[in-house]
């Protein structure tokens, strides 16, 4: 694929399709979304929500950073919670990291990265948090434990929103997940799950 006259034929294309499979499809979603879950996950390319959940738009409302974080002071992602949960009213979030994250893999090698080391600091506190356990384990056990306790601390920073905290306060059903994606056999595994 080159240049993005490529990209705008490809969805032309798409939505030619789109309609040919169900004349009304873009006419039902333009009315409204009724996503039923809140996806949050890493920007990593080859994670898209969706598509490794086998859905089709409007059904995920989705919020991606890198490595999957959920920092108390990101107005950005506390606004997605707030908007899927009291607005769109999804009773499930999932926090879902991957293995093989860069953003993880980037603290485990230590060094200079710029200006995303200050985001990346956030993992160095689960690092830090869990430094007994991680190191008893190398190599590529210790990365991949490394980007399961980053979701499960994730989940931990949901848990802990006050609009997480109110929902729960007013009986509402609402679960957290933490799942993590294996970029080898696309499959999902889930490490937690949290009903308030
Ligand atoms: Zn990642």
């Amino acid at each position: 694929m080159s240049g993005l006259e490529s990209l705008l034929d490809r969805n032309a294309l798409w939505a030619k399709h789109k309609v040919e499979e169900n004349a009304s499809f873009f006419s039902q979603l333009a009315q409204q979304q009724t996503p039923k879950y809140l996806w949050i996950g890493c920007s990593d390319s080859r994670v898209p929500a969706t598509q490794v959940l086998d859905l089709p738009p409007g059904e995920v409302f989705v919020h991606r950073n890198i490595a999957n974080l959920v920092v108390h002071s990101d107005m950005s992602c506390l606004s997605v919670i707030q908007y899927a949960v009291e607005v769109l009213q999804v009773e499930h979030i999932i926090v879902c990291g991957h293995y093989g994250c860069g953003g993880v893999k980037a603290v485990l090698d230590g060094g200079d990265h710029g200006m995303i080391d200050n985001w990346l600091g956030h993992i160095k506190d689960v690092q830090r948090l869990n430094s007994e356990h991680l190191s008893q384990l190398e190599g590529d056990e210790r990365f991949d434990k490394l980007c399961e306790l980053n979701v499960q601390e994730q989940v931990r920073n949901v848990c802990n929103t006050t609009v997480v905290k109110n929902a729960w306060k007013k009986r509402k059903s609402l679960t957290i997940h933490g799942w993590v994606y294996s970029l080898s056999d696309g499959i999902l595994k889930e490490l937690c799950c949290n009903r308030g």
